[in-house]
């Protein structure tokens, strides 16, 4: 919100009846920046939310916003779907559905500052390691998918390639190790320079006003960039690219001027603004946070890890802003998460 409207909001409440103030603190949300949860031990980040669905009901199987209220469980409102008799709560169908540590919630919003691993993450919360990676998750899971803006002006796209990673995988087949230990070292030696592990390509699109775009490729191809882009680049921006066969028409396929920068052969800027060099810069960012500061992630999880660095990127953190993302997702009677 503009800081004068909210300014001319501020001024409004000492003129306002009884009654008005009334209406205006029903429609606030509980307080959701403290760190701590309630006197009941409840995480006042889903009583928020909970606040927030309970104004705009609507069935998690089939989207109606036919719904009547339905008792409570565990400490949850519970609705029932006129349309389909679906039973539900403000959290079912979400990342947030099913959450044991209710309580260690709010805390554990102050670590995804992008700047705190699972172990700190877990002391500071009192959680197991285990509860820090899924608590982790979870929350990464609701920004994963929200974009801040469609691209203008100048916009850049290239990608990068992440190797292709199984961490934390439990249920990988190991080979079984035959052979005396001196045999195993050599043999698995010379099998370790044969394998070549596979690259994720990922794709990433920025615009000097820090939107970002970004996804993870099956293969790079002309197509598949088409497809991540379509509409998310507003009319008339131009499109600055490196010289590659996937990008060749991409530009003309996104009705886009574009400027093809040859860098095999040390073309960096051209006309003295154009260049990609936002977004290499983002690539070596990414990379440092993701390959440095992380030790890696698992490519299951890269997508995911991509969204929470994009909303790194485009908001300066806070937990109340944090806090105020996820809300987006229970305030619209159409809101939905999956
Ligand atoms: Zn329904």
């Amino acid at each position: 919100m503009q800081s004068q409207q909210f300014a001319d909001i501020l001024r409004s409440v000492p003129l306002m009846s009884p009654e008005q103030v009334g209406v205006l603190h029903k429609t606030l949300p509980p307080a959701a920046h403290s760190a701590k949860p309630d006197a009941q031990g409840e995480s006042r980040l889903l009583e928020r939310l909970k606040f927030y669905f309970d104004q705009h009901p609507v069935c998690v199987r089939c989207r109606s916003t036919h719904v009547n209220r339905w008792g409570t469980k565990d400490g949850h409102q519970r609705y029932c779907c006129k349309d389909c008799s679906k039973t539900f709560n403000a959290m079912s169908g979400t990342p947030l559905s099913h959450l044991r540590v209710r309580e260690k919630l709010d805390q554990y919003v102050e670590c995804m500052d992008g700047e705190t691993t699972l172990r700190p993450a877990a002391r500071r919360c009192g959680i197991s390691l285990d509860t820090s990676f899924h608590l982790r998750h979870r929350l990464m899971a609701l920004v994963e998918n929200d974009s801040y803006g469609q691209l203008s002006g100048i916009a850049e796209e290239d990608e990068t390639f992440f190797h292709e990673s199984h961490k934390g995988d439990r249920n990988l087949l190991i080979p079984r190790k035959r052979g005396s230990r001196g045999q195993r070292k050599s043999r698995y030696a010379k099998a370790e320079k044969k394998i070549s592990v596979p690259l994720i390509p990922v794709m990433v699109a920025c615009d000097r006003s820090r939107h970002v775009l970004d996804a993870v490729l099956k293969k790079v191809s002309t197509k598949e960039l088409q497809s991540q882009l379509e509409g998310k680049i507003l009319p008339g921006s131009t499109l600055c690219l490196d010289a590659h066969l996937a990008h060749e028409h991409l530009a003309e396929k996104l009705s886009l001027s574009s400027k093809t920068l040859v860098s095999t052969s040390g073309e960096r800027v051209k006309e003295g603004i154009y260049h990609i060099q936002t977004v290499n810069a983002y690539h070596s960012e990414l990379k440092r946070w993701i390959n440095g500061f992380f030790k890696g992630v698992a490519t299951k999880y890269l997508q995911r890890y991509l969204g929470w660095k994009r909303y790194l990127k485009t908001h300066m953190f806070s937990i109340e802003g944090f806090l105020d993302q996820i809300s987006i997702h229970w305030t619209s009677s159409t809101h939905n998460l999956n």
